[in-house]
């Protein structure tokens, strides 16, 4: 089981497949496939242990739980056991309460074009519950908030959670696999000094947790926490409105494709043709700006839809073009972490923050694919600043400090 923490980006990474298997299945409005319960031998045993629903604690007796798909057949999901989870009846009916409180009667195809950021968060959230539990699924707050509306009438209880993730992650005479009090008791390397949390939870709270220390507090002297402690910080960026879209702007484009340095307005006019083609098959620049309802020559188009964004320089033949807003991935990352030493949490966080005040759009992935870097934030981040900078500390507890 992971112990990592996950950020959206992390989360999307993750599970990029399911994703990509339900955008395609809306585009093409494609079959739902029929669904198979899971084995009575397994629902045996699974009474036998006493085992729970993974999510709400309730106790298996053999007649109380259904099978959930965990991508919906609806949404494009196989019926296979990756996709399989046992919950109580009433968790998966208040799962479809959920979906269908955003979506509406299936087929759910007709939302997609506006509801695709709605689609996704509700994907995120499903296949992370099903491999993390209930108490970990924060990390998309909005669906968590719904979920535990349509479940507990909005407070989680007190649950003890013995419980088991997807169908393949386990067989018959393994322990339970998503259990919650065996997580609580996680031992965690901290520093002494840090009275206020275990590093396991303050990685939770930072990174996306938002359960804050409160509860769990609270939890240990069993009263029952009355109020959520939300991280506001954190709520606040994953909040931010999203806007997805399958065309990406014209600024976006041009940012992305010419990155951090200059190049020729010529270089620009390949990678644009490049672009135009993977989108849509065609080729040319012409055909690109067309899309945006331009025409003319590229300086011109440029420089009234970028206006100071961009800099272009020199005669032509060789115009050359420059983003003036790109701030180096080292100059971005120096700034963010400033003097302290600070969790990769955290500094997710803030260039979730920084890229949202650069290009609306909130995320680690996207911060970094304008720099042209794919993978961990550890890796990209050793990879770019060398040994300008100290990562340490264990996964998920890592921590960067900049070297004076
Ligand atoms: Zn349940």
């Amino acid at each position: 089981m992971s112990e990592k923490a996950y950020d959206l980006y992390d989360l999307e990474d993750k599970y990029q497949r399911s994703l990509d298997d339900c955008k395609k299945f809306l585009v093409s409005k494609g079959r739902v496939v029929k669904g198979t319960k899971i084995s009575k031998s397994r629902i045996d045993y699974m009474v036998s242990i006493k085992a729970t629903c993974p999510l709400c604690g309730a106790i298996f007796n053999g007649k109380n739980s259904n099978t959930e798909h965990i991508l919906p057949l609806g949404l494009g999901g196989k019926n296979v056991a990756n996709n399989k989870i046992q919950l109580c009846v009433a968790c998966n009916s208040a799962k479809n309460n959920l979906i269908q409180s955003y979506l509406g009667q299936p087929p759910y195809w007709k939302y997609y074009d506006d509801k695709w950021s709605t689609i996704k968060k509700f994907i995120l959230w499903s296949e992370f519950v099903s491999d993390e539990g209930i108490r970990f699924s924060d990390c998309v707050p909005s669906m968590h908030q719904r979920f535990l509306d349509a479940r507990f009438g909005g407070i989680e209880d007190n649950i003890n959670v013995r419980g088991y993730g997807r169908l393949s992650s386990w067989k018959v005479g393994d322990e339970p696999n998503i259990n919650f009090d065996q997580r609580k008791t996680k031992k965690v390397l901290r520093d002494p000094k840090d009275k206020t949390k275990s590093g396991f939870f303050s990685m939770i709270e930072s990174g996306i947790g938002i359960l804050g220390d409160k509860i769990f507090s609270d939890k240990k002297k069993k009263i029952r926490p009355k109020t959520r402690v939300q991280n506001t910080q954190v709520k606040e960026i994953i909040n931010l409105p999203i806007k997805e879209k399958e065309l990406e702007t014209l600024e976006e484009v041009i940012i992305k494709l010419v990155g951090k340095d200059e190049i020729t307005l010529q270089k620009l006019g390949n990678k644009i043709s490049k672009y135009e083609n993977k989108r849509s098959g065609g080729k040319g620049t012409r055909e690109f700006f067309a899309t945006y309802g331009h025409k003319g020559t590229m300086k011109n188009i440029l420089e009234k839809e970028l206006g100071d964004k961009i800099d272009i320089s020199g005669d032509h033949p060789n115009l050359q073009i420059k983003i003036n807003s790109l701030e180096s991935l080292e100059q971005v990352i120096i700034k963010l972490v400033g003097k302290e030493e600070i969790t990769l949490q955290k500094l997710g966080i803030k260039i979730s923050k920084y890229e949202h005040k650069r290009s609306g759009k909130t995320g680690t992935k996207t911060f970094f694919t304008t720099y042209g870097h794919k993978g961990t934030m550890k890796n990209i981040l050793e990879k770019e600043m060398g040994d300008k900078v100290d990562i340490s500390g264990e996964h998920p507890n890592l921590k960067i400090k900049i070297k004076l």
